[in-house]
Protein backbone atom coordinates (compact mmCIF):
# COMPACT_ATOMS: atom_id res chain seq x y z
CA UNK A 1 0.00 0.00 0.00
CA UNK A 2 1.44 3.33 -1.02
CA UNK A 3 0.44 6.44 1.07
CA UNK A 4 0.43 9.68 1.49
CA UNK A 5 -0.83 11.63 4.93
CA UNK A 6 -1.62 15.11 4.86
CA UNK A 7 -2.12 17.27 7.72
CA UNK A 8 -1.73 21.24 8.90
CA UNK A 9 1.11 21.54 11.97
CA UNK A 10 -0.84 19.58 14.87
CA UNK A 11 -3.06 18.12 12.53
CA UNK A 12 -1.84 14.54 14.45
CA UNK A 13 -0.08 13.57 11.54
CA UNK A 14 2.73 12.49 13.51
CA UNK A 15 0.57 10.20 15.43
CA UNK A 16 -1.29 8.44 12.71
CA UNK A 17 1.60 7.81 10.52
CA UNK A 18 3.05 5.72 13.44
CA UNK A 19 0.10 3.55 13.69
CA UNK A 20 -0.31 3.31 9.88
CA UNK A 21 3.15 2.53 9.76
CA UNK A 22 2.82 0.05 12.42
CA UNK A 23 -0.51 -1.46 11.14
CA UNK A 24 0.92 -2.45 7.32
CA UNK A 25 4.71 -2.60 8.23
CA UNK A 26 5.38 -0.45 5.44
CA UNK A 27 8.39 2.48 5.73
CA UNK A 28 7.19 5.81 7.62
CA UNK A 29 9.05 8.78 5.29
CA UNK A 30 8.91 11.85 7.39
CA UNK A 31 10.34 15.10 4.93
CA UNK A 32 10.45 16.72 8.35
CA UNK A 33 12.07 14.03 10.35
CA UNK A 34 14.91 13.21 7.78
CA UNK A 35 15.52 17.14 7.93
CA UNK A 36 15.26 17.12 11.64
CA UNK A 37 17.82 14.15 11.73
CA UNK A 38 20.14 16.14 9.62
CA UNK A 39 20.23 18.85 11.67
CA UNK A 40 21.39 16.50 14.81
CA UNK A 41 23.69 15.01 12.73
CA UNK A 42 25.00 18.32 11.45
CA UNK A 43 24.82 18.05 7.71
CA UNK A 44 25.28 20.75 4.91
CA UNK A 45 21.60 19.49 4.24
CA UNK A 46 20.60 19.85 8.01
CA UNK A 47 22.29 23.40 8.41
CA UNK A 48 20.41 24.52 5.35
CA UNK A 49 17.23 23.11 6.67
CA UNK A 50 17.37 24.79 10.07
CA UNK A 51 17.40 28.38 8.62
CA UNK A 52 14.06 27.69 7.19
CA UNK A 53 12.49 25.61 9.70
CA UNK A 54 13.21 28.01 12.86
CA UNK A 55 11.54 30.45 11.28
CA UNK A 56 8.56 28.23 10.53
CA UNK A 57 9.44 28.66 6.79
CA UNK A 58 9.62 25.35 3.73
CA UNK A 59 12.68 24.35 2.92
CA UNK A 60 13.64 25.24 -0.40
CA UNK A 61 11.76 22.67 -3.00
CA UNK A 62 15.29 21.56 -5.09
CA UNK A 63 17.01 20.25 -1.75
CA UNK A 64 13.61 18.42 -0.67
CA UNK A 65 13.12 16.63 -3.86
CA UNK A 66 15.98 15.63 -4.00
CA UNK A 67 16.26 14.15 -0.24
CA UNK A 68 12.62 12.55 -0.62
CA UNK A 69 13.39 11.16 -4.18
CA UNK A 70 16.33 9.51 -2.64
CA UNK A 71 15.01 7.97 -0.05
CA UNK A 72 11.59 6.67 -1.95
CA UNK A 73 13.72 4.90 -4.33
CA UNK A 74 15.27 2.53 -1.83
CA UNK A 75 14.39 -0.95 -1.80
CA UNK A 76 12.61 -1.48 1.26
CA UNK A 77 9.89 1.11 -0.35
CA UNK A 78 9.15 -1.59 -3.34
CA UNK A 79 6.07 -2.94 -1.47
CA UNK A 80 4.95 -0.22 0.10
CA UNK A 81 5.67 3.34 1.74
CA UNK A 82 3.87 5.60 3.55
CA UNK A 83 4.80 9.37 3.03
CA UNK A 84 4.76 12.19 5.84
CA UNK A 85 5.07 15.72 5.38
CA UNK A 86 5.79 15.48 1.21
CA UNK A 87 4.50 17.06 -1.14
CA UNK A 88 3.58 20.47 0.01
CA UNK A 89 3.94 22.72 -2.61
CA UNK A 90 2.35 22.36 -6.17
CA UNK A 91 6.26 21.97 -7.68
CA UNK A 92 7.00 19.36 -4.87
CA UNK A 93 3.97 17.11 -6.63
CA UNK A 94 4.80 17.77 -9.72
CA UNK A 95 8.60 16.21 -9.36
CA UNK A 96 6.99 13.66 -7.36
CA UNK A 97 3.65 12.83 -9.81
CA UNK A 98 7.03 12.08 -12.42
CA UNK A 99 8.71 9.77 -10.03
CA UNK A 100 5.70 7.38 -9.37
CA UNK A 101 4.62 7.29 -12.43
CA UNK A 102 7.83 6.98 -13.80
CA UNK A 103 8.71 4.11 -10.80
CA UNK A 104 5.61 1.86 -10.53
CA UNK A 105 5.13 3.61 -7.23
CA UNK A 106 1.38 5.30 -7.55
CA UNK A 107 -0.30 6.46 -4.68
CA UNK A 108 -3.22 3.83 -3.42
CA UNK A 109 -4.49 6.52 -1.28
CA UNK A 110 -3.95 10.21 0.38
CA UNK A 111 -5.41 10.76 3.75
CA UNK A 112 -6.26 14.77 4.72
CA UNK A 113 -6.62 15.32 8.01
CA UNK A 114 -8.66 18.18 8.69
CA UNK A 115 -8.62 20.20 12.46
CA UNK A 116 -10.07 23.79 13.16
CA UNK A 117 -7.49 26.41 13.80
CA UNK A 118 -8.68 26.36 17.18
CA UNK A 119 -7.09 22.94 18.63
CA UNK A 120 -3.77 23.75 16.62
CA UNK A 121 -1.98 25.68 18.86
CA UNK A 122 -2.49 23.77 22.20
CA UNK A 123 -1.72 20.58 20.09
CA UNK A 124 1.41 22.42 18.79
CA UNK A 125 3.13 24.65 22.01
CA UNK A 126 2.47 21.18 24.30
CA UNK A 127 3.81 18.81 22.33
CA UNK A 128 7.06 16.67 23.62
CA UNK A 129 9.48 14.16 21.30
CA UNK A 130 11.41 11.52 22.51
CA UNK A 131 14.50 11.98 21.58
CA UNK A 132 15.74 8.30 20.70
CA UNK A 133 12.70 6.96 18.78
CA UNK A 134 10.07 9.91 17.68
CA UNK A 135 7.54 8.75 20.12
CA UNK A 136 4.94 12.05 20.29
CA UNK A 137 3.34 13.26 23.82
CA UNK A 138 1.57 16.16 24.93
CA UNK A 139 1.87 17.92 28.21
CA UNK A 140 -1.82 18.67 28.06
CA UNK A 141 -3.76 15.18 27.74
CA UNK A 142 -0.92 12.43 26.32
CA UNK A 143 1.63 13.08 29.15
CA UNK A 144 3.98 10.30 29.72
CA UNK A 145 4.43 8.45 33.06
CA UNK A 146 7.25 9.96 34.35
CA UNK A 147 7.67 13.66 33.08
CA UNK A 148 9.88 13.91 30.67
CA UNK A 149 11.10 10.65 29.72
CA UNK A 150 9.74 8.65 27.25
CA UNK A 151 7.37 5.47 28.29
CA UNK A 152 8.64 3.25 24.91
CA UNK A 153 12.38 3.37 25.20
CA UNK A 154 13.16 5.49 28.41
CA UNK A 155 14.58 8.39 26.12
CA UNK A 156 14.79 11.67 27.28
CA UNK A 157 12.12 13.91 25.56
CA UNK A 158 12.37 17.37 23.80
CA UNK A 159 10.34 20.52 22.14
CA UNK A 160 10.88 21.04 18.91
CA UNK A 161 12.53 24.71 17.89
CA UNK A 162 9.60 25.54 15.46
CA UNK A 163 6.52 24.14 18.11
CA UNK A 164 6.24 28.06 19.21
CA UNK A 165 3.08 29.53 18.68
CA UNK A 166 5.16 32.16 16.35
CA UNK A 167 6.00 29.95 14.28
CA UNK A 168 2.96 28.11 14.20
CA UNK A 169 1.31 31.37 12.78
CA UNK A 170 3.89 31.09 10.05
CA UNK A 171 3.40 27.53 8.98
CA UNK A 172 -0.39 28.03 8.96
CA UNK A 173 -0.15 31.27 6.33
CA UNK A 174 2.44 28.86 4.23
CA UNK A 175 -0.06 25.58 4.19
CA UNK A 176 -2.86 27.73 3.01
CA UNK A 177 -0.65 29.72 0.67
CA UNK A 178 1.34 26.36 -0.70
CA UNK A 179 -0.03 23.47 0.60
CA UNK A 180 -3.95 23.86 0.11
CA UNK A 181 -3.53 23.58 -3.36
CA UNK A 182 -1.68 20.17 -3.39
CA UNK A 183 -4.80 18.80 -1.04
CA UNK A 184 -7.10 19.96 -3.84
CA UNK A 185 -4.94 18.64 -6.67
CA UNK A 186 -5.56 15.07 -4.88
CA UNK A 187 -8.60 15.59 -4.28
CA UNK A 188 -9.15 16.87 -7.98
CA UNK A 189 -7.70 12.58 -8.97
CA UNK A 190 -10.47 11.68 -6.41
CA UNK A 191 -7.82 10.20 -4.30
CA UNK A 192 -8.99 11.61 -0.97
CA UNK A 193 -9.86 10.27 2.41
CA UNK A 194 -11.06 13.37 4.48
CA UNK A 195 -10.97 12.34 8.48
CA UNK A 196 -11.81 14.63 11.14
CA UNK A 197 -8.59 14.67 13.16
CA UNK A 198 -10.15 16.95 16.01
CA UNK A 199 -11.44 14.29 18.18
CA UNK A 200 -9.32 12.02 20.16
CA UNK A 201 -6.59 10.24 18.93
CA UNK A 202 -8.11 6.51 19.36
CA UNK A 203 -11.61 7.84 17.64
CA UNK A 204 -9.86 9.33 15.20
CA UNK A 205 -7.34 6.07 14.31
CA UNK A 206 -10.30 4.38 14.20
CA UNK A 207 -11.51 5.77 11.67
CA UNK A 208 -9.03 6.36 9.71
CA UNK A 209 -8.24 2.61 10.04
CA UNK A 210 -11.84 1.45 8.89
CA UNK A 211 -11.37 3.55 6.10
CA UNK A 212 -8.11 2.38 4.79
CA UNK A 213 -9.89 -1.32 5.46
CA UNK A 214 -12.10 -0.46 2.93
CA UNK A 215 -9.48 0.45 0.17
CA UNK A 216 -8.06 -2.50 1.02
CA UNK A 217 -10.61 -5.23 0.44
CA UNK A 218 -11.42 -3.67 -3.51
P1 LIG B 1 6.91 18.55 9.82
O1 LIG B 1 7.66 17.63 10.73
O2 LIG B 1 6.26 17.82 8.69
O3 LIG B 1 5.97 19.46 10.56
O4 LIG B 1 8.02 19.50 9.14
C1 LIG B 1 8.80 20.37 9.93
C2 LIG B 1 9.41 21.45 9.05
O5 LIG B 1 10.31 20.84 8.11
C3 LIG B 1 8.42 22.24 8.22
O6 LIG B 1 7.82 23.31 8.94
C4 LIG B 1 9.32 22.75 7.09
O7 LIG B 1 10.14 23.82 7.52
C5 LIG B 1 10.23 21.54 6.87
N1 LIG B 1 9.64 20.64 5.86
C6 LIG B 1 9.16 19.38 6.06
N2 LIG B 1 8.69 18.85 4.92
C7 LIG B 1 8.87 19.78 3.97
C8 LIG B 1 8.58 19.86 2.58
N3 LIG B 1 7.96 18.86 1.93
N4 LIG B 1 8.93 20.99 1.90
C9 LIG B 1 9.56 22.00 2.52
N5 LIG B 1 9.83 22.02 3.82
C10 LIG B 1 9.50 20.93 4.56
Amino acid sequence: MNILIMGIAGSGKGTMAEFIKEHYKIPHISSGEMFRESIRNKTPLGLLAKQYIDHGLLVPDDVTIQMVRDRIMQPDCDHGYLLDGFPRTMIQTGAFEKLIDDTNRELDKVINLNVGFEHLEKRITGRRLCKDCGSIYNIHNHRPKVEGVCDVCGGSLYQRSDDTTQQLEIRIKEYEHLTKPVIDFYIGKGDVIQIDASKEVPEVWNELKTNLEEIDDH
